[in-house]
């Protein structure tokens, strides 16, 4: 798998390769349009969809102020049934804690369910340094494995690819006739999956909520490969960050009203997974070790944030990634973290380093991922707070020519924009000059250098009076 692109230069150009990508483009916007329609529909049929979002949020509040309480009582009530919990102050402690565990038990084959603390910890690329075999069993994330490449979104991780892209791929690495039926292909991967989940001696997941009162681990899944990943091999290892954990069971309905509903379009997603540790003696499923590994890599510091902290509300439903205008025209490759799109911006930096600052940046801003998001975690404000706090800390960085040029543009326009009548007297200009180009108010390609503009998107047609024309004088001051 490709190493994690990291620094504003590596972003510019990914931006600049994926933003002139139509096909990629296309492919987006089928799948986060088809996602956006079904969550309409779902949320219109519940109308208490609203009041479980501010109940999750308030929950969620709770949960932050008292952590350290919570995940004890977890830690507590899990280790009372027989799992072994460790608490990894660092990507690389838990990472370490995973690969010396595999390695203890003479580990050779490895199935996982999705997770994104794995993701962001790079426990694939350790364990195949500690010559395991690791294979993802979520559909999407097998398809991106055997692609090498990364998830590119945190919950449709093969949502850059096309029906024919995958028929392509199974036809190339799995050996099946071609075909674009989903039903065959998703044959194909099971009949291949099966016999791997059997063959796994170590079973790995992520966690969606962790019930302290309980020492409850709850994994929803539409696929079932999480419930195998997490009961047939003998070793089972669950992956979660600190903020997964949430007060009471009784908590546990008001997110699973809003989860699926944001995430997947869904009521409700095929399996939920309560998974309260090992086998005991008498029961016939489920591993006969289990561990579980909470990671901070530099939660605690968000914790300690008044503004950032509100990021760990996420639920990583993904459907920020969505609505972003950013994140549909470039994908979430071209962010080079493993976490994509607005939320993404937001962790990236605290989780992988100030090769990332610049990710806070990659946002117009425009509000729709808060109006979107299941527990209203305000986007648009940590984003901006990143900024300040990233240009009072970062000094300035050798910016490729690309960015001088547009930031010397910037400069100018700023300039120009200070003198009115210049401005009034330039759109006039560009009326008068564009006015032949214009059909029923629009302007459908612009000569070049401007032609980029229209390349993707029309023109309204410039009007000959300013729209700061109509607006009285001490409004405009
Ligand atoms: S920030 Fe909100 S919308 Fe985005 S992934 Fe997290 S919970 Fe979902």
């Amino acid at each position: 798998m490709a190493p994690m692109e990291q620094g504003t230069g590596a972003f510019f150009d990914a931006t600049a390769r994926t933003v002139a990508d139509r096909d990629l483009r296309r492919k987006l916007e089928n799948a986060v349009g088809h996602h956006l329609e079904q969550m309409g529909k779902v949320r219109a049929q519940f109308p208490a969809y609203d009041a479980e979002r501010d109940a999750a949020r308030r929950i969620k509040h709770e949960a932050l102020g008292k952590l350290d309480s919570l995940l004890l009582e977890l830690k507590e009530q899990l280790e009372g049934r027989g799992c072994k919990v460790f608490f990894a102050a660092s990507a690389a402690e838990a990472r370490d804690y995973v690969v010396s565990l595999a390695r203890q038990h003479g580990v050779k084959r490895i199935v996982k369910g999705k997770s994104m603390v794995s993701e962001e910890i790079e426990l694939n690329a350790a364990l195949e340094a500690a010559a395991m075999e690791v294979v993802e069993t979520d559909l999407g994330e097998y398809i991106v494995q055997l692609r090498h490449e990364r998830p590119s979104h945190i919950v449709a991780p093969a949502i850059h690819l096309a029906k024919e892209d995958v028929a392509e791929l199974f036809h190339q690495k799995l050996g099946i006739p071609y075909t674009t039926e989903a039903e065959q292909l998703t044959a194909a991967a099971r009949a291949r999956l099966r016999a791997t989940f059997l063959a796994a001696e170590m079973g790995i997941t992520g966690v969606n909520f962790a019930v302290a009162e309980t020492g409850t681990l709850v994994l929803v899944e539409n696929e079932g490969n999480g419930r195998l990943s997490s009961t047939l091999p003998e070793l089972f290892v669950a992956l979660m960050g600190i903020e997964k954990v949430i007060p009471r069971l009784g908590d546990l309905s008001h997110f699973i009203e809003v989860l699926a509903r944001t995430g997947t379009g869904q009521k409700i997603t095929t399996y939920t997974n309560f998974i309260s540790g090992p086998r005991r003696p008498g029961e016939l499923d489920g591993p006969g070790e289990m561990h579980l590994v909470i990671v901070d890599n530099g939660r605690s510091a968000m914790l300690a944030d008044p503004v950032l902290r509100e990021a760990l509300y996420c639920l990583r439903c993904g459907a920020c990634l969505n609505v972003c205008p950013v994140y549909r025209r470039i994908g979430g490759h071209a962010y080079g973290s493993p976490y994509s799109g607005p939320i993404g911006s937001i962790v990236s930096p605290t989780f992988f380093g100030n090769d990332f600052g610049h990710l806070p940046f990659a946002s117009t801003l425009c509000g729709a991922c808060k109006e979107i998001c299941p527990v209203r975690i305000d986007i648009p404000r940590i984003l901006l707070h990143l900024r300040w706090r990233l240009s009072q800390a970062v000094r300035p960085v050798a910016w490729p020519p690309s960015a001088q040029r547009a930031r010397r543009g910037a400069r100018l326009l700023a300039r120009f924009f200070r003198h009115p009548r210049l401005v009034r007297a330039a759109g006039v200009l560009g009326a008068l000059v564009l006015r032949p180009l214009a059909r029923n108010g629009f302007i459908k390609r612009l000569p070049p250098p401007f032609n980029a503009w229209t390349q993707a998107r029309d023109l309204p047609a410039l009007r000959m009076r300013p729209w700061f024309a109509d607006t009285p004088r001490q409004d405009r001051d």
